[in-house]
């Protein structure tokens, strides 16, 4: 079976590795990983432990728990916090009983990722989130005034993309505010790229996403103190149960991981800088399109290509120019999170050289087709 015995057509991804468009390629191998551990069975229990060990080593963490993506992992985070290793309360969930089930979070921070949202994931393993502060403005004080009696966690995302972080609370105050009351802070560090920063930062739990950064299939883990990600393992007992990891994903999950760190951050940045310096050279040529290189806003070591598209210039719009390239022979998806500025970006995470080769050929067809059409309005 096949994408093309389907009738569904591969597409190129320049947005990076999002989960409505597939995650994750993977290296040969993680897929040859994939296809050892298809060959026997294996106590799950077992497996989800030994891999805790190995990610626990590789974050600096105390324990980790495999989980299916960063969106399960919030859910199982929380209900961990919630319900402990209780099996009656962990049962129970997502229904809190009389536990403490109040989630602490910053209006900047709570986001939606592709529709879902945070609250919800929270509200599936029995939290109830509680937003404080404004959008772009929440103070220390807005967080610690809403510890109660009734609080179950503090949460973070890392994320620049989707949170916003100006004139936030920072981790390190969470970290403190947390302490302070003895309530567990977890950080959903989904897309990032530094394994040991968070966990190193005082949070309790840190919650990564598998195909984001890591080159892992559909997976993620939970990482941090011993006694909350034993709690977190005790949930595929309860609401974790329909969000399993099955043991193909995890070891390719393991696998990706011990691929992703044999290279250093700077060494993988270096590398696709220069690729994608070279792609920006070539697509600055193209009509109406002016392209430079730019470094990740959150400071990450992401070199993205940033595309300033004159309309009048090239025909067409950037919403246009960006709807066109998701409608043609393959696919191509640019990253549209500038669009309001009538710029797009491409991403090179997920792109391959030959992806790239394709992103210029209909960058040209589309560029061209749409000053054709301009020259014969006029
Ligand atoms: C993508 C994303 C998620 C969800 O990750 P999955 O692994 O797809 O479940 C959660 N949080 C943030 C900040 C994300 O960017």
């Amino acid at each position: 079976m096949d994408y093309q015995g389907l009738g569904v057509a591969p597409i190129i991804s320049a947005q990076a590795n999002s989960t409505p468009l597939g995650g994750c390629t993977l290296s040969e191998g993680v897929i040859a990983a994939m296809a050892n551990a298809a060959r026997s069975h294996v106590d799950m229990d077992q497996l989800w432990r030994a891999s805790g060990r190995f990610l626990a080593e590789v974050t600096g963490s105390e324990d980790a728990c495999p989980v299916t993506g960063a969106a399960a992992g919030m859910a199982i985070a929380v209900a961990a916090c919630v319900a402990g290793t209780d099996v009656l309360r962990i049962q129970r969930l997502p229904d809190p009983g009389d536990r403490p089930h109040e989630v602490v979070l910053q209006k900047g921070h709570s986001i939606s990722y592709g529709g879902a949202s945070i609250a919800q994931m929270i509200a599936l393993g029995g939290g109830r989130i509680v937003e404080v502060g404004a959008v772009n403005e929440t103070l220390r004080d807005h967080v610690a005034g809403a510890v109660g009696p009734q609080t179950a966690a503090l949460v973070y995302v890392t994320s620049h993309t989707h949170a916003v972080h100006k004139k936030g609370v920072s981790l390190d105050d969470l970290v403190a505010i947390g302490r302070k009351h003895g309530i567990p802070v977890i950080v959903d560090a989904a897309g990032e790229s530094d394994l040991r920063h968070w966990a190193a930062s005082g949070a309790d739990l840190v919650i990564y996403s598998g195909p984001k950064m890591l080159g892992g299939p559909t997976s993620g883990f939970v990482c941090g103190r011993a006694g909350l990600v034993a709690a977190c393992r005790a949930q595929y007992a309860g609401i974790a149960r329909p969000m399993k990891v099955g043991k193909e994903n995890l070891m390719g999950l393991l696998q990706a991981v011990r691929e992703y760190t044999s290279v250093t951050e700077e060494a993988r940045a270096t590398a696709q800088r220069e690729r994608m310096t070279a792609l920006a050279g070539r697509l600055d040529k193209l009509p109406g399109l002016s392209a430079g290189v730019e470094q990740d806003e959150s400071g990450r070591l992401i070199y993205r290509i940033l595309l300033d598209i004159d309309p009048a210039e090239a025909g067409c719009s950037a919403a246009r120019l960006a709807t066109e390239m998701t409608t043609g022979i393959p696919a191509v998806y640019l990253r549209d999170f500038r669009l309001h500025l009538g710029q797009l970006e491409v991403d090179p995470r997920a792109l391959s050289r030959e992806g790239e080769e394709t992103v210029v050929r209909r960058l040209e067809e589309v560029l061209s087709g749409s000053r054709d059409d301009a020259e014969i309005a006029r």
